[in-house]
């Protein structure tokens, strides 16, 4: 008899007999056993981490290198093994595919992201991954040669890693554990559904995307059409993180003209107009305890981040960075106020412009309560304590909430990202994917949202 046949018949029994307080457990259902799912994650983890999808910030193009088209085919080919329907890879590499619902009640529709490509900063080729068994607590060295060792001062999280299975890189790469972490868990999630048919399941989209490091892959999903519910990026750090809330964002562009065509030696009185002193007047009336090195935690910023110059012209580039929106808008005003007093300074300037872009946006306003309540309960369940957790950035969560569709970010056992002490642990990894086993089965008692639009009120 084979597994499938098995857990249908567990299935078919519970479903008779009382449900527990968090409805149908999964859990019972299919007699869960840590070890196997530890394995897969572990075995799938290596897989992953060997395909060279290093990002690159130096292309337009979607994705924006080769090993992620490849990674692309062989996470949908995986997908179809375990009957995930409509599989598609689209001209970006973005991989989407539907677990269809198996029961009558029509139930949200939820979807679990999570993104192929690592950071553009570090080479992510010939990555050779090893796998530490039950850590001991102490020292381990990545690299000796090159004096990399994970230790209480390059790892402090390590100390609540005593038992666990833990993967390292080897030195002069990075892991890859951002986020193949995800894509592991969530794949992992897939194939236990199709061992397991008698959980019950409402509908289900998986997306995998590339170029998530360089903020490009993202804009090329086709949001609307997924016909989405509510998301979870499954893309964070230590357990029970819950991320919730990022930064409000914009950028700004000035843009002074001068004359300086006027002999210097006969400036006064003259149509002289200075465009370099007006940029460094319009970064200097900027204040300094608002600065990206002066702040932390809730904090927001303006920081400058380029000012060029050609001739008569000269351009400043910025940004706007803050959680609440009253913190953003007093920052948007002190970026006014500046160029207009630079402005007013300098009646002979040609030409003085200010522009605004919008970025992206806090998704804590988007996030429906009951969503953040149920994916704490979700958690509580599998005995994970949840944190809430601010990203000062951006996250693709932020770009979905911005579409309408609240996505917060659910923890994947990554540390130490984007650098050769980048370590996975596996035993976190195994309670994540607790936790999305855990939402499954209760987005499957829910009722679909009233409008598309309720997750906004
Ligand atoms: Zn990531």
């Amino acid at each position: 008899m084979n597994k499938r046949i098995i857990s249908a018949l567990l299935g078919a029994g519970l479903a008779l007999g009382p449900m527990c307080a968090h409805g149908q457990d999964w859990k019972t259902i299919t007699r869960y056993d840590k070890a196997p799912v530890k394995e897969q994650l572990t075995e799938r983890f290596l897989k992953y981490v060997k395909m060279d999808t290093q990002s690159s910030s130096d292309t337009d193009q979607v994705p924006s290198t080769k090993g992620q088209k490849q990674m692309a085919k062989q996470l949908a080919k995986e997908l179809k093994k375990y009957g995930v329907q409509d599989v598609k890879v689209n001209e970006y590499s973005i991989v989407t595919g539907l677990i269809p619902s198996n029961i009558k009640k029509e139930v949200p529709t939820i979807a679990f992201l999570a993104h192929m490509d690592t950071a553009p900063e570090i080479s992510g080729k010939d990555v050779k991954p090893r796998v530490i068994r039950k850590y001991n607590g102490q020292e381990i060295v990545i690299n000796a040669e090159s004096k990399l060792a994970l230790n209480s001062y390059t790892a402090p999280l390590l100390t609540k890693a005593h038992g666990h299975d833990l993967i390292v890189a080897s030195g002069g790469t990075l892991l890859g554990a951002d986020d193949k972490t995800g894509l592991s868990i969530i794949m992992t999630m897939v194939q236990y559904l199709y061992d397991h048919p008698a959980i019950s399941h409402g509908p289900i989209t998986i997306v995998f995307t590339p170029d998530e490091e360089t903020g490009a892959g993202i804009e090329k999903l086709d949001i609307a059409s997924l016909g989405v519910d509510y998301a979870y990026t499954v893309d964070g750090e230590d357990l029970g993180e819950l991320m919730t809330e990022n930064f409000n964002a914009k950028a700004f562009t000035i843009v002074f003209k001068g004359n300086r065509a006027v002999h210097p030696g006969a400036a006064q009185n003259s149509a002289f107009a200075d465009n370099l002193l007006m940029a460094s007047d319009f970064h200097t009336l900027l204040p300094r305890q608002q600065r990206p090195e002066t702040t932390a935690d809730k904090r927001g910023f303006i920081y400058v981040d380029e000012i060029s110059n050609t001739g008569d012209t000269s351009t400043i580039k910025g940004i706007i960075r803050a959680f609440s929106d009253e913190e953003f808008a007093s920052l948007t005003s002190t970026v006014q106020n500046a160029f207009n007093t630079v402005k007013a300074m300098n009646p002979r300037a040609t030409g003085a412009t200010l522009e605004f872009k919008d970025e992206y946006k806090n998704m804590k306003n988007s996030l429906p309560p009951d969503m953040i309540a149920l994916t704490k309960t979700a958690m509580q369940a599998e005995e994970i304590t949840p944190k809430e957790v601010s990203a000062r950035g951006g996250t693709d969560g932020a770009t979905l909430a911005a579409a309408g569709i609240p996505a917060p970010d659910i923890f994947a056992g990554m540390y130490n990202i984007h650098s050769e002490l980048e370590y996975a642990d596996v035993d976190v990894m195994e309670a994540s994917f607790r936790t999305l086993m855990r939402l499954v089965t209760l987005w499957a008692q829910q009722n679909p949202p009233a409008s598309a639009n309720q997750a906004a009120n």
